[in-house]
């Protein structure tokens, strides 16, 4: 029987912002928010509007399974634009006593995350505070001189730096390792890779290539079995005259594939989709990018891999 160690469910798959309707209701209108399940561990990879609705899938599937231990749950967070943590404040197992949160993430412009994030959720802008949800949280500033281990059925990560590099790791643990990528304004954002089990996955969004692949990226994601890579735009609208996307701090389908071939990753898959882009728009841009790598597919809410 085929192994299956990691799970990959796709919850929200656009960028800037949230476009319900008809119009996107195949590819979906969520931003940015990706479940990734092990065995024993349920990593999220930002919290957009996706992570509304793994909330809610989270909490019945506690429920159904009789909820006698602790929920415990880790979000990485790629940075903190509003396309990445406005669903924070709507997850709900946030609010219950029963469950624990790891959040881990980058200090951006000096602020530490922990600040980030409480100062999304101050008065003006949402009655309930940050520090006033219930769950136990464990708010940690990441960087790319760390890695956390997740060792069995330990409810938090360990925290591994330089100094930890000869410590032992088993087959069935699961590392997460972080890489900045300064391309994104104003301070850049994490780029993720999770391995377990021999299986590598490699979460790159809202990173802006080259021509000819960006290296940093390329190096970060090489072999891995699943690239998912920020593919905003289609090279005519990143090179529009009247109205450039170049500095947004974002990619297009052709520096997705060219990184995709170069870091020679078993699949590639689009991400962080433009909210202009309706299902019509994105079924062609699928085909093109499967036309420029083969193995390649635009995510899509409740796509779902197994690796
Ligand atoms: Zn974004
Ligand atoms: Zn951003």
């Amino acid at each position: 029987m085929a192994r299956h160690d990691l799970t990959i469910r796709f919850w929200g798959v656009r960028g800037s912002h949230p476009v319900p309707g008809t119009k996107t209701s195949i590819y979906g209108g969520n931003t940015a928010c990706i479940e990734i399940k092990s065995k024993q561990h349920t990593l999220i990879l930002d919290a957009g509007t996706g992570i509304i609705p793994l909330g809610e899938n989270l909490l019945s599937e506690y429920r159904k399974n009789g909820a006698e231990d602790k929920l415990n749950v880790t979000v990485l967070l790629s940075h903190t634009h509003h396309d990445h943590i406005q669903g924070l404040p709507y997850f709900k197992p946030a609010y219950k006593r029963f469950c624990s949160i790891n959040i881990f993430g980058p200090e951006l412009l000096g602020a530490s995350l922990e600040h980030s994030l409480s100062q999304n959720m101050d008065p003006q802008y949402y009655p309930v505070r940050f520090e006033a949800l219930n769950a136990r949280k464990n708010v940690h500033d990441f960087n790319e001189k760390e890695r956390l281990l997740f060792h069995r059925d330990d409810e938090m990560p360990q925290i591994l730096n330089g100094k930890d590099n000869g410590k032992l790791i088993l087959d069935d643990d699961l590392v997460v390792h972080a890489c900045k990528s300064p391309t994104h304004p104003i301070d850049g954002v994490l780029m993720f890779k999770i391995v377990s089990n021999g299986k590598t996955i490699v979460y790159a969004t809202d990173t802006e290539g080259v021509a000819g692949g960006d290296e940093n990226v390329i190096a970060f994601a090489a072999g891995a079995d699943v690239l998912i890579h920020d593919a905003q735009y289609v090279k005519e609208e990143y090179a529009d005259s009247a109205d450039p996307k170049r500095g947004f701090g974002h990619s297009t389908v052709e520096m997705a594939c060219e990184v995709a071939e170069k870091a020679q990753v078993g699949k590639l898959i689009l991400f962080h989709h433009d909210p202009s882009h309706d299902d019509a728009r994105m079924a062609e841009i699928e085909k093109h990018a499967q036309s420029r790598f083969t193995n390649s597919n635009a995510g899509k809410e409740g796509m779902e891999l197994h690796v």
